[in-house]
């Protein structure tokens, strides 16, 4: 009837919305691109979609904290405990499967054939180690100053961690100056927000140290008993106010993401830079980020849950959409909490607890696309890999995607301790960034896909102790 249609689209607005604005963005972003709009235009022209981006970066931090402040405070120790190992061992063997994937695919397709002479190539990239990057992420695990964690980290502790994406090669500073002075400038103010900031952190914020802290802190006033208590209201209060300011937000998000989208078409480059091997390079990623998002993910979710894995994945929508158009795992968190909880019914002391660890260590996506580039890189050098090397790009490519922050193009910084675990040579990592902003959004979905359908799986591999939970606690027991 005519109220069920009503009800049917009013149920399924944001998902129309947003699916539209997908589309929409696309062919606006395309229908503008002949009018080559200037970098400040396009500035102009994103203006909404920066917008979104910020409104999210917003709620991050104060949702990180609160949630899993609280998601740890809500259990006992001993469910906690065993919920945090089905977690991480959801992690660490998808992980795997994404980075043996990434590793079968490439070496199938093969995209290196012939040399990398004859690639385009875009700036310059500053070497740092893979030691480096390894004792950056751990010592990130512990900020020194909670309060500084809080804030950008642009500052660093080697001299070498100024590292920058390059700009493009044609838009060299002095070539700038002598064209047009402001342009000059725009240049100049590219470069410094271009600053990559320090692994594990999320718009320049420290979240892996900001996670480890409030585990702890979680844990800690979970056991103890009335003198917790109220830092464990304040905390669930903050969480709830974070969450309905995540519902509002939610319904700018489809101006947002249109605006993002097609500011990013606008802006691209024209694709005669992207010669045959980048093009294969890119098609490569495509499929092996497919046979995992779309095959392996949901199978795995199938085998565990016996529940149909397309419903949860339709619930998870807006989350996948936002994570396409921000192309950060973090920034989308907010969208990705609301759909877990709201759509899915995930229990909140799940996602409370596993999505913002999710977010900031489970990256599926980055772990299969880094293993992938690490390859090609070898393939277009000629440089043939052993299978010890193979192992070493395995492992390395899973610790890399653990350090890289949700952020859009953080995986292509962490990649430096793949080359380097292997004698690649990192100036490389030039040759895929033509097309790495759009890789990025690719697997920034499939991180997003990964910690969402985790959650859903820890939950039920976790009912018996969230029930006995909650006959504990005198809740009202809802049955399956
Ligand atoms: N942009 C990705 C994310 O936020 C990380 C990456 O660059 O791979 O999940």
């Amino acid at each position: 009837t005519k109220e069920d249609v009503k009800s049917y689209l009013f149920r399924n607005a944001f998902v129309l919305l947003t699916v539209t604005a997908v589309i929409v963005g696309t062919i606006l972003g395309f229908a503008l691109r002949p009018y080559r709009m200037s970098y400040r235009e396009v500035k102009y022209f994103s203006f909404p979609g920066e917008l979104l981006m910020r409104m999210l970066q917003m709620l991050v931090l104060p949702l990180i904290i609160s949630s899993l402040v609280t998601g740890m405070a809500a259990l006992d120790s001993k469910a906690s405990g065993k919920m945090g190992m089905r977690a991480v061992v959801y992690y660490m063997t998808t992980t795997i499967i994404a980075v043996v994937i990434g590793i079968i695919i490439v070496i199938i397709i093969h995209p290196g054939k012939g040399t990398k002479e004859n690639m385009h190539r875009e700036g310059k990239i500053v070497r740092v180690t893979a030691a480096d990057a390894f004792l950056d992420l751990i010592r990130n695990m512990f900020p020194p100053n909670l309060v500084e964690a809080c804030f950008k980290q642009f500052k660093t502790n080697y001299e070498m961690r100024s590292f920058k994406v390059p700009i493009q090669a044609n838009e060299t500073l002095v070539g700038a100056v002598i064209n047009n002075v402001s342009e000059a400038m725009e240049t100049l103010t590219r470069i410094t927000e271009e600053l990559v900031p320090v692994p594990g952190s999320v718009n320049g914020v420290n979240a892996l140290g900001l996670v480890v802290f409030s585990m702890c802190f979680g844990f800690v006033i979970g056991n103890m008993k009335e003198q917790g208590q109220a830092l464990r209201e304040f905390f669930d209060s903050l969480n709830e106010a974070i969450m309905r300011l995540v519902a509002v937000i939610m319904w700018y998000a489809p101006v947002g993401i249109l605006f993002l989208i097609a500011g990013k078409i606008v802006e691209m480059e024209d694709m005669g830079v992207i010669g045959g091997q980048l093009a294969m390079y890119t098609v490569t990623v495509i499929v092996g980020l497919l046979i995992h998002a779309v095959i392996v993910l949901p199978l795995l979710y199938f085998l565990v849950t016996r529940k149909n894995p397309w419903v949860f994945i339709g619930g998870l929508l807006q989350a996948l959409v936002t994570a396409l158009g921000t192309s950060s795992s973090s920034a989308t968190l907010p969208i990705t909490f609301k759909c877990l909880e709201e759509n899915n019914c995930v229990d909140k002391r799940i996602t409370r607890f596993v999505l913002p660890v999710g977010a900031t260590i489970n990256m599926d996506g980055t772990a299969l696309y880094e293993a992938l580039a690490a390859i090609f890189i070898a393939q277009v050098n000629n440089f043939e890999l052993n299978f010890g090397q193979i192992i070493t790009i395995s492992i390395t490519a899973t610790a890399a995607s653990i350090g890289a922050a949700g952020i859009p193009q953080a995986g292509l910084v962490t990649m430096v301790i793949v080359l380097t675990s292997v004698g690649l040579p990192t100036d490389d990592i030039t040759l895929i960034i033509a097309v790495d902003w759009f890789l990025d959004r690719l697997r920034t979905t499939t991180n997003v896909l990964g910690d969402s359908l985790g959650a859903g799986i820890v939950e039920h591999l976790s009912r018996h102790e969230l029930k006995n939970r909650d006959v504990e606690m005198g809740n009202s027991v809802i049955e399956e």
